[in-house]
C-alpha cells in the first residue's frame, strides 16, 4: 500500500511542472497581472494562485484565518491600505536585499515595501480655466475663494483622499488643516460621488472647473480602455502638477509585503523581488498607468506623457497611514460627505 502511495505520489511530483507554489492576495484588478505572474511562473517554477478582492475583504479572511491562513503575498493599492493590514500585525519583515534596496526609503518600511507609484494631482478644463492662473496651484491654493463650486472630488470615506489630507495635516498641522478643509468643502462643484474617472467626466463635461484624481486613471482614459467616451473625455482636461515649487506633488504607492505565516516565505521574498525588476516594472506600468518603483524603466508614451514632475518625496508614505483615522475625521467634521 505504502510503495503504491509513493509511485503515486512520485507520479503527482513528476506531472506537475511546479517544484512549488505561491498564494498572492491581491486588491490589483489588471488582466495584465496575470501576464506577469505567468512570466514569474516561467521563470521559477513556482505556481502563482492569485486571491483577488478588496483590500478590507483580503484584511478581513486573512485576520479570520490566522495561523491557518496559506496567504504568502499580500499586494494593495495606498500605502494607508498597507498600514492598515500592518497595525493588525499581518506582515512579518522581508530581507531587504538588493533589490529591495532600490526602492527609496521613504515608500517602504520594513513590512511592506513599495511596488509601483502614483500621484494624486488636479486635472482642469483648459475652456473653463486658464492655464496661467493654475500653473503654480498647490493642494492648499484648493481652498481659495476663487474656486468657489469647482471642484469635483470623491467621498471622505475614499482611501486616497484619506491619504492626502493626512498628507496636509502632517506638512501643515491640524489647524491649517481643519481650516482648509472648511473652505475646500465650499468650493465642492457637486456633493461627491463617483470614482476617480467621475470626476474628470465632470470637468471635461464643463461641470466642474477641477477634478482631483489620480495619475493612473486619466491614463487609462487616455488610453481608450475605458471606451471611446472616455478616451474623448480625457483629451479635454489637462492635468497639474501641484506644489512644483515647493514640496511636489502628494505621491502615494501600491506595495506588497510577506504575511506573517506564508508558508512559502522564500518563494514569497522571490516573488516581492521579481516585482522589482525592469521587466517587471515596465509590464505592471504599462498596463495600470503607474510609476514605476525604480529608476530607468522604460513606459509607454502615455505615462512618459505624465511622469516628469516634481514628487514629495520628504515625507514617509507611512505617515499616511498613521494620520488617515485623524484626517477622516477632521473631513467629515468639515462636512465633506
Ligand atoms: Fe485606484
Amino acid at each position: 500500500m505504502r510503495v503504491i502511495f509513493l509511485i503515486f505520489l512520485s507520479l503527482f511530483i513528476v506531472s506537475s511542472s511546479y517544484s512549488s507554489e505561491l498564494n498572492l492576495f491581491t486588491s490589483r484588478h489588471y488582466p495584465s497581472d496575470l501576464i506577469l505572474f505567468k512570466k514569474f511562473e516561467e521563470k521559477t517554477g513556482i505556481k502563482v494562485n492569485v486571491i483577488n478582492a478588496k483590500s478590507k475583504v483580503l484584511e478581513k479572511r486573512l485576520l479570520d484565518e490566522g495561523s491557518k491562513s496559506k496567504g504568502d503575498v499580500l499586494f494593495l493599492a495606498d500605502a494607508g491600505a498597507l498600514y492598515s493590514a500592518e497595525e493588525k500585525k499581518l506582515f512579518t519583515k522581508y530581507n531587504e536585499s538588493q533589490s529591495l534596496r532600490l526602492v527609496p526609503t521613504s515608500l517602504k518600511n520594513g513590512y511592506w515595501v513599495g511596488i509601483t507609484k502614483r500621484a494624486r494631482i488636479i486635472f482642469y478644463n483648459p475652456n473653463l480655466v486658464d492655464y496661467n492662473d493654475i500653473k503654480n496651484i498647490s493642494y492648499e491654493d484648493l481652498s481659495d475663494e476663487r474656486w468657489t463650486k469647482s471642484i469635483a472630488i470623491r467621498q471622505s470615506n475614499n482611501i486616497y483622499n484619506q491619504s492626502l489630507v493626512a498628507s496636509i495635516l502632517e506638512h501643515k498641522g491640524e489647524n491649517f488643516t481643519t481650516k482648509w478643509l472648511e473652505k475646500l468643502v465650499k468650493n465642492f462643484s457637486r456633493k461627491p460621488q463617483g470614482n476617480d474617472r467621475a470626476q474628470i467626466l465632470s470637468v471635461a463635461a464643463g461641470e466642474s472647473k477641477l477634478a482631483i484624481a489620480n495619475t493612473y486613471y486619466y491614463g487609462l482614459m487616455l488610453s481608450g480602455k475605458k471606451g471611446d467616451d472616455q478616451k474623448k473625455a480625457a483629451q479635454k482636461v489637462e492635468p497639474i502638477f501641484p506644489n512644483q515649487n515647493d514640496r511636489g506633488a502628494h505621491v502615494n504607492i501600491s506595495g506588497a509585503g510577506i504575511l506573517k505565516f506564508s508558508p512559502n516565505k522564500k518563494n514569497a521574498q522571490s516573488f516581492i523581488e521579481f516585482l522589482l525588476t525592469k521587466e517587471a516594472q515596465t509590464i505592471l506600468c504599462n498596463s495600470s498607468f503607474e510609476f514605476p518603483i525604480i529608476e530607468n524603466v522604460s513606459t509607454n508614451k502615455i505615462i512618459n506623457k505624465i511622469k516628469n514632475f516634481k514628487e514629495d518625496i520628504n515625507i514617509d508614505v507611512s505617515t499616511y497611514g498613521k494620520r488617515q483615522a485623524q484626517a477622516f475625521k477632521l473631513m467629515q467634521k468639515a462636512g465633506w460627505n
